[in-house]
């Protein structure tokens, strides 16, 4: 994190356009130091710490793709079928005994190994079986239904790279390498809070004029699902000093400390405040809706001396949500060591109008159903408001209205991001 103290990195524009910030975090937070050996079944969510190198051919030998028979492509006559004699049997786990002759067929079975001197493989659907014998129909390509050694992944090559954060898929494929553990980064270590003197537990008794935390829940769930390990240090008032007090304590022991509320302009609203008085302040305001008002920045001191990142969220929760998709999200792959994973809208057809002001970038929550033309179409949510946590539990994700965009109108072709990809 230390080349984000570097000043010259401060923002002193009005409104951060969200591109911006994202280079920002890619181009200045360093990835957490330190790394370890995990065993694979614990390895999903980690990150990569180096390449993993193939140390054997996938598949490791040539093998059958279906259930038939094993033949040589140049007995097989040119036109009509031909009758081959069927002199062994290979099932999976099992070699044949023997070699293929001129005129000679193998029964063989999926991922059984190719018996020698066979290059192609028949279906058992397309052959007619006769006493000691099977007859094939023309016209197969040599070497169909045959899986090659290597074919998959060669010796040697890198299967997975460094800064793969590892899904399920990465993990099936080490251990088809061989492989029983990975070494991987450690975690990227999250300081949690939430702020604000109207906020309470859950389980508590609910005084008037409180509301239950909701953010802690939805931030600290986001920051786990992304790999990170959370601290969950409670809710703070908004009292400015003791703001100052708890977050530069908690960033000595953290990679990034995060809060949601008290980053807008209001009078109890200090959490800016309380940054500059630790740190300092990369941006504060994004060109973003929901959500304008999110603080990043670093804290002097913090993270063992190398200053630990700092990210406040606005605290309504939807814009919580928004902001954390772009801003914490990155922020944490970076930190974790991650390859950068873009976040890809997919094109949806809008079912809904919808007026936008240009020169920010604006979410829109929307549920997809069937639209008038029976195709699938996004279905913006009743209620806008940034405080509106049903508008997220009844939707399926985000419409992504770019800078240059003022409006939508029913039939319009809108990015749509799912609520599964922004949450890692
Ligand atoms: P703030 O960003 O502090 O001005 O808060 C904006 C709105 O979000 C206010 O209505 C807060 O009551 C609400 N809010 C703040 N923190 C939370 C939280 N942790 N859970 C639910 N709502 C919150
Ligand atoms: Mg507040």
């Amino acid at each position: 994190m230390a080349q984000l103290s570097d000043d010259c990195f401060a923002f002193a524009g009005p409104l951060m356009p969200v591109a911006d910030a994202e280079r920002l975090i890619a181009e200045r937070v360093a990835p957490v130091d330190g790394q370890e050996i995990v065993p694979l079944r614990a390895a999903t969510g980690r990150v990569l710490a180096n390449d993993v190198v193939a140390p054997i051919d996938l598949p490791p030998f040539d093998n059958s793709a279906v259930d038939g028979y094993a033949v040589r492509a140049g007995d097989l006559a040119g036109e009509g079928e031909t009758r081959l004699t069927v002199i062994d049997r290979a099932a999976a786990g099992h070699a044949a005994d023997h070699a293929l002759n001129a005129g000679e067929a193998i029964r063989i079975f999926t991922g059984a190994p190719m018996p020698d001197n066979a290059d192609t493989v028949f279906m058992q659907e397309d052959c007619k079986v006769e006493a000691g014998a099977v007859v094939v129909p023309p016209g197969l390509k040599r070497g169909a239904n045959r899986r090659l050694a290597g074919e998959d992944v060669r010796a040697g090559v890198v299967a997975l790279p460094a800064g793969r954060r590892l899904a399920v898929q990465h993990i099936a494929l080490a251990a088809a390498l061989g492989l029983t553990e990975v070494e991987v980064r450690r975690r990227a270590r999250v300081a949690l809070f939430s702020t604000g003197d109207e906020i309470v537990e859950p389980g508590t008794k609910l005084p008037r004029a409180a509301l239950y935390d909701a953010n802690r829940y939805l931030l600290a769930g986001m920051a786990a699902r992304l790999g990170a390990e959370v601290t969950d240090l409670g809710i703070l008032r908004d009292e400015p000093k003791a703001l100052a007090r708890a977050i530069a304590a908690a960033a000595l022991d953290h990679d990034l400390v995060l809060t949601s509320g008290g980053v807008s302009t209001g009078e109890a609203d200090h959490v800016r405040a309380a940054i500059e008085s630790i740190g300092r302040i990369v941006f504060w305001r994004l060109a973003i809706k929901p959500g304008r008002p999110v603080a990043m920045g670093v804290i002097r001191g913090g993270n063992a001396g190398d200053g630990a990142a700092f990210v406040g969220v606005p605290g309504n929760p939807v814009a919580a949500f928004v902001t954390f998709a772009r801003v914490v999200r990155p922020l944490l792959l970076r930190l974790a060591g991650a390859l950068p994973e873009p976040l890809i809208a997919l094109p949806a057809r809008a079912a809904f109008s919808y007026k936008k002001r240009k020169g920010r970038r604006e979410y829109v929550r929307v549920a997809l159903r069937a639209g008038p033309d029976g195709g699938i179409a996004a279905f913006k949510h009743g209620q806008d408001g940034a405080g509106v946590l049903t508008s997220l539990t009844e939707t399926d994700g985000l419409a992504e209205l770019p800078e240059d965009v003022t409006g939508v109108t029913p039939g319009t072709t809108v990015g749509f991001l799912p609520y599964a990809s922004l949450v890692g």
